[in-house]
């Protein structure tokens, strides 16, 4: 494994990843990176959920298909690659949408396979629920705003900014 660079996980990145304004790619020293598949982390935090190693440093690197990669890896020795782990397994009808997901690292992933737990089934119904509740509320929240025609940039800001951050801070409580 090649290692290109060393990224900064800023705190603006990541709340332009949740709140889904960012681009897929974050410039440094006039290189583009994609980091669309760090989204999931600035979500759901760079914490394994099973045995709590911490992800800390971006990496992009060059693997055996020569195509350069952005991961977060954290761990001792911060080699160890965290991933996205599908809390409803895809061959089980699991999604691929940031609802489904939840940070965990390769290792306990490898374990994992597609043997989720019941406590996965009580964090997915959650979060299915949380989900509706919020899509009716932005609903609205969108019906309210075009009708008195404040549909303003400032408007836009504030629903990609807080709204989105309140409802997955709310999800994390609750999960
Ligand atoms: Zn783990």
């Amino acid at each position: 494994m090649k290692i290109v660079t060393e990224l900064p996980f800023k705190k603006s990145l990541r709340n332009s990843l949740r709140s889904n304004d960012h681009g897929p790619f974050v410039t440094v020293k006039g290189v583009k990176y994609p980091v669309m598949r760090l989204r999931s982390f600035a979500i759901h935090g760079c914490t394994c959920c099973r045995c709590g190693a911490a992800g800390n440093k971006i990496i992009a690197y060059i693997p055996g298909d020569g195509i350069v990669h952005v991961d977060l890896f954290g761990g001792k020795h911060g080699r160890l690659l965290m991933t996205k782990d599908h809390i409803i397994p895809r061959s089980k009808g699991g999604r691929n949408h940031w609802m489904n997901y939840q940070t965990m690292c390769s290792r306990c992933n490898a374990k994992k396979a597609d043997q989720e737990t019941t406590e996965d089934w009580k964090l997915s119904d959650f979060r299915e629920r949380w989900n509706a509740i919020h899509v009716k509320f932005q609903n609205r929240f969108h019906r309210i705003a075009s009708q008195r025609r404040f549909y303003t940039k400032s408007i836009l800001w504030f629903r990609d900014r807080y709204l989105h951050r309140f409802t997955y801070i709310v999800a994390r409580i609750f999960s």
